[in-house]
């Protein structure tokens, strides 16, 4: 499957069906008020149906069932976004850019990038959940800012306002 994930709306189409829980939690089970799409006991995670306050929620019951709240303070979940970003970087450290396609390829390692950045969002849904932070609202109000400090018509093919 990963392997004819190669263009990038190939991962957009990327989806998850998770059967019963095997280990406690909730979040990936059924009866949530707000995962009422379930079918057969299986509830299908993608990004084309999945809502953030899903997200949110499946990490919430993920930390609260194993009574880790005290852990999940926003020193800890900040330096385990930077640990995991970290962990992502490490599979592309060292290849020179004509590689980097070939990375897309490479299944073993593609599943490992899965996870990696599945651990970033897992640490920054629960650091946002902890300092009360809605998401998409900060999103979307960053990139107001972003759009208004990079105009499209002077950044257009370049990162600078003066490089080719
Ligand atoms: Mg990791």
């Amino acid at each position: 499957m990963l392997g004819h994930m190669a263009t990038e709306e190939a991962f957009l189409t990327d989806e998850t069906t998770i059967a019963p829980p095997r280990v406690q939690c909730g979040a990936f089970g059924i009866g949530s008020k707000s995962n009422p799409g379930t079918s057969e006991g299986r509830m299908t995670y993608s990004d084309s149906v999945t809502t953030v306050l899903q997200l949110r929620e499946m990490m919430e019951s993920f930390v609260s069932e194993r009574e880790w709240e005290p852990f999940h303070d926003p020193k800890n979940l900040s330096a385990s976004i930077a640990i995991e970003a970290a962990e992502l970087m490490e599979h592309f450290q060292w290849l020179r850019s004509e590689e980097l396609e070939s990375v897309k390829q490479d299944d073993t390692k593609m599943a490992e990038i899965r996870e990696e950045i599945a651990d970033v969002l897992a640490y920054t849904l629960s650091f946002a959940s902890t300092l009360g932070i809605d998401l998409s609202a900060a999103l979307a109000d960053k990139m107001i800012k972003n759009a208004e400090k990079y105009p499209a018509d002077a950044f257009r093919g370049k990162f600078r306002r003066d490089n080719s």
